[in-house]
């Protein structure tokens, strides 16, 4: 038995819903549930991109950011794979990216440089 209120399921003795008080149906109602699918948070931890190689060496810029935090390091790194660019610490502090993005990477540094205080 079906609540058509609800679309509760309930045993077949039970003649009522207890939380609306109709009578249930003997067919299923359609209820128009939002399917979990449809959900607008479905994706909430995509997956984490992994980040592209490097080109050859005379193709990549480093730039020394040792006196930065590591957490300005992981921003640094969240900016990074997040616009899907190849980087790499080839020293403690040191960032390599291919220089073919290094504008965009310099730009980006800026502001994770600015936003410390
Ligand atoms: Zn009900």
């Amino acid at each position: 038995m079906w609540c058509p209120v609800c679309g509760d399921e309930f045993v077949a003795s039970v003649t009522r819903c207890p939380d609306h008080g109709v009578a249930l149906v003997v067919d299923r109602p359609t209820i128009s549930h939002e399917p979990p699918h449809a959900a607008p948070y479905a994706q909430e931890s995509p997956p984490v991109p992994e980040s592209p190689p490097l080109p050859e060496p005379d193709e990549v810029v480093e730039y020394d950011l040792s006196a930065w935090t590591a957490d300005q390091h992981d921003g640094v790194a969240a900016w990074l794979v997040a616009e899907n660019v190849a980087y790499a610490w080839p020293e403690p502090g040191v960032l390599a990216v291919p220089r073919n993005r290094a504008d965009d990477v310099e730009e980006a540094l800026g502001y994770l440089a600015s936003d410390s205080d």
